[in-house]
């Protein structure tokens, strides 16, 4: 579905902006995590996994591998949530604007 891909192209687009901009440690903070196959310094040991999984797929053990689809998979289950609340929301304001409307005509 159209649908569907464009939101693919959106969410990896978002994750190598991520990459670029708040993965890197500013130059007077120790960081946290340092990648194993680079040395590129990270500020979490989370941002470290998202680098080790999008940067050396083939390099990375499985344990890691397994982490990073972890995080993903709770970054795609947030990103799902947060878009049901945002549905139920549209529905309870269109259902309230129709309650408003029925009562003025009634009244
Ligand atoms: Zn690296």
């Amino acid at each position: 579905m159209k649908t569907e891909q464009v939101g693919e192209i959106e969410s990896t687009a978002t994750v190598e902006q991520v990459t670029d901009v708040e993965y890197d440690v500013p130059s007077d903070e120790t960081p946290a995590y340092t990648c194993p196959y680079c040395d590129r310094p990270f500020r979490s040991e989370r941002y470290a996994t998202f680098h080790v999984g999008n940067a050396h797929p083939e390099a990375c053990t499985e344990s890691e591998r397994e982490a990073f689809d972890e995080e993903r998979d709770d970054e795609q289950f947030e990103l799902f949530t947060f878009h049901v609340k945002a549905a139920v929301s549209v529905f309870l304001l269109y259902f309230m604007f129709t309650f408003i409307y029925a009562l003025v005509w009634v009244g």
